[in-house]
């Protein structure tokens, strides 16, 4: 099946792709694992340049590479910049601190010297979304490469133009050829890739039926994976919040990326205290946002990245609206004249009173749909937060102390940010609990998922050793 670029704000398909055949699939393996042989050879100061150069690229061709996504997938442009600019952020990291990452770690035992060494593992393959085209491939791709890796990528049908920019990129910045590659094949092929004896592990980013499949099928192989699924991450305002700030962190947090980030605020969950006055508040903002064209600057909120996805949405607020819910704003498609309008755009949403086991208060609503829940209690608001099987992020708005601590404690998530957006940083570990996912992605613990442990033990024969200089 081709793949297909299409514009989700028009509609006008941009480019078409032919998949590899198995000879082309058969070729591109055999140079990953050809490259991998060299590459693992490479210091890590010549890793380094080259990671620096393609951070080079990066910032001197942001706009490019920016419009390249926006067209695919419809994030505004302003925001499509700052991802290249990240991707350029984590290059750097990485080739400044990969070397002191995976240095020898020398442990005390009862060997004349012993060791732990951290070397690279071979062939990852990473299955990543469409979301964030760039920076999810980055993400794994900079610790990959400075690890010695060589890297597959299996990116989203919908972004193959982002796929190829970014193979060019470690290309241009002097990686050998089969360092990264990009293979254009559909889901359906990913078992094939999996199953290969020359690929070393894998890595996935996407929804949760992707992720069992994976990680089923290396399971099978006895392969390392790591999983970044989906999240419902909730966010918890308590009384003594700065108010102000809590609101307009709120919005942004719902609808960063036209709601489709798997870290954005999902769940609202207010104390009744303030119940009213957020409500009130958070509404009104989400009402001034402006839907529209993501290459106009001032658009806060493009189309939805493809048809399915907008008709998903539509359905999950359908359903819960017909269950009981309350719709405060929101909830139609928005419909414009002339070149837009056959773009998937979605109006900002909030939705309140939701009855349990409703999409909105079970599953990810994967666009600019709010729900708001109010609670008594912080005992309340945390188990209404973990009353999810996902864990990822999570954003608890707080000025008490002890509250504060408790929010820490109990907050099932990978991540908890007290008074903030939940965001990934270079220098922080990123990922999971639950089916969100396992393994981490960032920080050491990024760099330190595909690579073997390996224990050194060593003990100095003295008598033998002067026997043999003899
Ligand atoms: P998706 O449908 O799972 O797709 C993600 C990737 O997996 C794509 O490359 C897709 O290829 C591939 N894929 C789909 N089904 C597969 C299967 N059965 N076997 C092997 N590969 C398969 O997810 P999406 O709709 O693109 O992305 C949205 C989801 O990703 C959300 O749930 C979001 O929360 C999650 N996400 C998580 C993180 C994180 O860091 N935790 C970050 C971003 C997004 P095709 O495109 O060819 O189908």
């Amino acid at each position: 099946m081709p793949i297909s670029s299409i514009n989700p704000a028009t509609g006008e398909v941009l480019k078409t792709f032919e998949a590899l055949n198995e000879r082309e699939l058969e070729e591109k393996l055999n140079r990953a694992a050809g490259t991998f042989r060299e590459h693992r050879r490479t210091s890590f100061a010549e890793r380094a340049g080259r990671m620096l150069q393609a951070a080079e690229i990066l910032e001197s061709e942001k706009k490019t590479f920016a419009r390249t996504m926006t067209l695919e997938m419809g994030k505004p442009i302003n925001a499509a910049i700052q991802e290249a600019e990240k991707c350029a952020r984590v290059c750097r990291y990485y080739a400044e601190n990969a070397e002191k990452h995976l240095a020898d770690e020398i442990v005390e035992t009862n060997a004349s010297k012993s060791y732990i060494r951290f070397q690279s593992l071979g062939v990852v393959l990473a299955v990543m979304p469409w979301n964030f085209p760039f920076w999810q491939v980055f993400r794994f791709a900079a610790p990959a490469l400075m690890a010695g890796n060589t890297g597959l990528l299996k990116h989203a049908s919908n972004v193959p133009q982002c796929a190829l920019a970014i193979e060019e990129i470690f290309s241009r910045a002097g990686f050998p050829e089969g360092a990264f590659q990009t293979l254009l094949i559909g889901s359906d092929a990913v078992p094939k890739v999996l199953e290969d004896p020359r690929v070393a592990a894998a890595t996935l980013t996407g929804s949760e039926p992707a992720g069992r499949s994976v990680a089923s099928i290396a399971g099978q192989q006895i392969k390392k994976t790591v999983l970044e699924l989906g999240g419902s991450d909730p966010f918890i305002v308590m009384p003594s919040s700065n108010f102000e700030a809590a609101v307009n962190t709120a919005v942004k947090a719902r609808t960063i990326n036209n709601g489709q980030s798997c870290i954005a605020a999902k769940r609202f969950i207010v104390h009744e205290k303030i119940y009213d006055r957020f409500e009130s508040e958070f509404v009104a903002a989400m009402k001034r946002l402006s839907v529209g064209d993501p290459l106009v600057e001032s658009t806060d909120i493009g189309p939805l990245a493809t048809e399915q996805i907008l008709k998903d949405l539509e359905e999950q607020v359908k359903i819960t609206v017909a269950s009981g819910a309350k719709l405060l704003t929101g909830g139609q498609r928005v419909q414009f004249e002339g070149e837009l309008s056959r773009g998937n755009f979605y109006e900002p949403t909030v939705l309140a009173d939701i009855p349990k086991d409703t999409p909105a208060y079970r599953d990810e609503l994967f666009g600019p749909v709010a729900s708001l829940f109010r609670v008594g209690s912080i005992d309340e608001a945390i188990q209404l937060a973990n009353a999810t099987t996902f864990g990822l992020g999570s954003s608890a708005w707080t000025n008490d102390g002890q509250e504060r601590e408790q929010f820490i404690d109990e907050l099932e998530a990978g991540s908890v940010f007290i008074n903030g957006m939940v965001a990934s940083d270079p220098r922080l570990p990123f990922g999971g609990v639950k089916h969100s996912g396992y393994g981490r992605e960032l920080s050491y613990f990024g760099i330190r998922e595909f690579v073997n442990i390996k224990t050194v033990w060593i003990k100095d024969d003295i008598e033998n050793t002067k026997t043999s200089a003899q």
